[in-house]
């Protein structure tokens, strides 16, 4: 966790903004099923600088949300208009003016079913996204995980949920001892699944490939923003379909996409090299538009940013 979060001095719990410090819950709290969202503000405009804050993407986050908790037998006792004003309340008791990681968590209260805590932690992030930005281009050697993506009929990966991330902890803990920078999951049938905290697309012969849902993979947001985009704005077709590992291997670029990770390429898998050049045309290409849409500078999806 970065020390910006630690540095917020501001946070919501409960149908409050706190200080930060004074936001305690017992160490005796059931922590195993909790849910959480993680969603992004940026600067309108200047993707690196200061200035008025957009939230991307707002209403599918919030829709995911509550899919996550329905999931969980947990109800979330605010209205869509109360999390929004909780989350521009808490932006605002910080100041904050640069980009921002926002993630609303919730989980039941100890003893009780359906009383729950919700806390909205915001803290600033650097983006990797904007025109030469050196941590963009930067060598991403991943493998494939011994560990398998979780099965849906066991911990579903589609919602949102804390348990899931004991699986991508464990894929990352293996490739960070391993020597990697990062894991790539398979599902339980053997086909490519996702990364540990985002969904993977693949380029093959100028087109994009990616997952479909049932490959055991988070319903991104961001990869439905790309499914839209990439072919009816940049024109470049875009397949949903199973991906076999040795498919990755041959790919001429491969990147990961979420709202943490943003557009994230990747240099080889099994320390097999990806493509001719890194990062590749389209990844940076789709790149480019991401952040430019993000930044408010795409008129036709202004629709997706929420002003603060
Ligand atoms: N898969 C996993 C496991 C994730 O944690 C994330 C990040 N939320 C994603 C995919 C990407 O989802 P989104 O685009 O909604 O951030």
């Amino acid at each position: 966790m970065s020390a910006a979060f630690h540095g917020a001095e501001f946070c919501w719990m409960n149908g409050e903004i706190t200080e930060t410090k004074a936001a305690l819950v017992s160490a005796m709290e059931p922590i195993h099923l909790g849910i959480f969202e993680g969603i992004k503000a940026y600067v309108e405009n200047d993707i690196n600088g200061k200035g008025r804050l957009n939230i991307f993407q707002w209403e599918s986050h919030v829709n995911r949300l509550r899919r996550s908790a329905a999931v969980c037998g947990m109800k979330i006792p605010y209205s869509d208009e109360e999390l929004l004003e909780a989350t521009r309340n808490t932006i605002r008791a910080n100041s904050f003016q640069t980009n921002v990681y926002i993630q609303p968590r919730i989980w039941p209260r100890a003893g009780a079913t359906e009383e729950t805590h919700f806390v909205i932690p915001i803290w600033t992030f650097e983006t990797l996204l904007g025109k030469n930005n050196p941590q963009f281009s930067k060598n991403r050697r991943f493998m494939i995980s011994t560990w398998r993506r979780i099965a849906s009929d066991a911990l579903p990966p589609q919602a949102k949920t804390w348990a899931n991330y004991g699986n991508s902890a464990l894929a990352l803990r293996e490739a960070v001892r391993l020597g990697h920078d990062g894991a790539i999951f398979l599902d339980n049938r053997g086909f490519v699944s996702e990364g540990t905290g985002a969904c993977i697309m693949t380029v093959r012969n100028r087109k994009v490939i990616t997952p479909p849902v049932t490959a055991s993979i988070l319903e991104s947001i961001t990869r439905d923003t790309l499914l839209k985009i990439i072919p009816e704005d940049l024109g470049i077709p875009i397949e949903v379909r199973d991906i076999a590992r040795v498919e990755l291997y041959a790919s001429n670029e491969v990147f990961l996409c979420g709202t943490g990770g943003e557009i994230t390429p990747i240099t080889s898998i099994d320390d097999l090299p990806l493509g001719k050049e890194y990062p590749g045309t389209l990844t940076k290409h789709i790149a480019e538009y991401y952040a430019d849409m993000v930044a408010g500078k795409v008129k036709k999806h202004k629709k997706w940013l929420t002003s603060v």
